[in-house]
């Protein structure tokens, strides 16, 4: 059995508390959510924070406030966000990407907060501590070689966020606050392609609140794929969101893609559709430029070759849903599929 190691625990109960204990504590403490991805890390000695920052007892943290646009707290379990009215009516993708994170428990733990901050993924890395001793450790924990390419220089550790894609190609903005004050920023911004180093947050700032604009004349989807439809973390996820003109052609297009790089990659495949209506050709456009854009590395389940070409496919999927055709038999044979054809 793995044991998580000693820490010491605070549970504030506002956000001013916890941004003090956090600046106090400095780089030897971690905030907490749900702990669904930080505990784990901690069991296998991927993460030792030697003091842990809960912030389940902070209050504000869970509200759902329906305004200007839609703000929603960090600490809202994906459970929550799934379950939330304006999230299920307005905002396909991030009720699609919330939706299919995990599984009904781990979603019922973790939190919005937490699965955007959600630490890079690796088969070198996400393994227990002999297995990593075994192989000499790698760059991203204990050890100097990157083992996916030993002449990088950089991690190149996976993003695995369902819902961060989902809530970029909405035009998403995060608040972070720290005992100096705050700061909004574009959720794409948050992110560095980096395994390592990924986020732009600084060690003192708690991400408090999402914040999604009116969703205007926009539709958006989001696919994922998986080995595992009932569970697995993505190895691909694409989300895709459009403005329409009243006649039906494309005015604003955003396709980003999930798990093929160190951070959410918003490509330019939406451009190619702009002023155009979404036939089946300008999709095929769409879906090969977005392909070309994807460079996945050989870090993560199923092969490499095949999850680069696949996004066609996916992007795909999300434009045909976008565009009112009925995936709904997509959407099921994909969930049932077990992909291990593909290794
Ligand atoms: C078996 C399994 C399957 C999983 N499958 C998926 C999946 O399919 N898709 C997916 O996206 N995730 C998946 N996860 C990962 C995880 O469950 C989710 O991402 C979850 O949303 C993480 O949220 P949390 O609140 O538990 O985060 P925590 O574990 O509490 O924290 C995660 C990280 O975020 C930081 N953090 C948390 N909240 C804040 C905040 N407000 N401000 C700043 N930093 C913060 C923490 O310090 C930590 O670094 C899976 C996990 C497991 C164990
Ligand atoms: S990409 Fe390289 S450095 Fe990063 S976790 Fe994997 S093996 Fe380690």
């Amino acid at each position: 059995m793995m044991r998580l190691p000693w820490f010491r625990y605070y549970a504030p109960e506002s956000v001013a508390e916890a941004a003090r204990i956090l600046a106090a504590e400095g780089s030897r403490a971690m905030l907490i959510a749900g702990g669904t991805d930080l505990l784990p890390n901690m069991k296998r000695r991927q993460q030792t924070p030697a003091t842990l920052i809960s912030l389940r007892q902070v209050e504000g943290l869970r509200k759902v406030a329906n305004g200007a646009g839609l703000v929603l707290g960090a600490g809202l379990t994906l459970a929550e966000v799934v379950g939330a009215q304006p999230v299920r009516e307005r905002y396909s993708a991030l009720w699609q990407a919330a939706a299919q994170v995990a599984t009904p428990h781990l979603r019922n733990m973790g939190t919005l907060g937490g699965n955007l901050c959600l630490d890079t993924r690796c088969l070198y890395y996400n393994q227990n501590e002999d297995w990593r001793r075994a192989i000499d450790f790698c760059m991203k924990r204990d050890g100097e070689t990157c083992w996916v390419a030993t002449g990088s220089k950089r991690c190149l550790a996976v993003s695995s966020t369902d819902t961060a894609p989902a809530l970029i190609s909405l035009g998403a903005k995060v608040k972070l606050v720290c005992v100096s004050g705050e700061r909004e920023v574009a959720l794409g911004d948050l992110y560095r392609n980096d395994g390592m180093d990924y986020l732009t947050r600084r060690p003192d700032e708690i991400l408090t609140e999402v914040f999604l604009p009116k969703p205007e004349g926009w539709k958006s989807s989001y696919w994922k794929l998986r080995r595992r439809g009932s569970f697995d973390f993505p190895v691909l996820g694409v989300a895709a969101a459009i403005r329409f003109a009243a006649d039906g052609t494309v005015e604003q297009a955003r396709i980003v893609l999930g798990a093929v790089s160190s951070r959410p990659l918003a490509t330019r495949a939406g451009d190619l559709i702009v002023g155009r209506k979404l036939t089946d050709d300008a999709i095929a456009e769409a879906g090969e430029s977005a392909s070309s854009a994807a460079k996945p590395m050989d870090n993560t389940d199923l092969d490499l070759y095949w999850r680069r070409d696949v996004v066609t496919a996916f992007v795909g999927y999300a434009l045909r849903e976008i565009r009112g055709d009925d995936m709904r038999a997509e959407r099921q044979r994909i969930a049932k599929q077990a992909f291990a054809a593909a290794m």
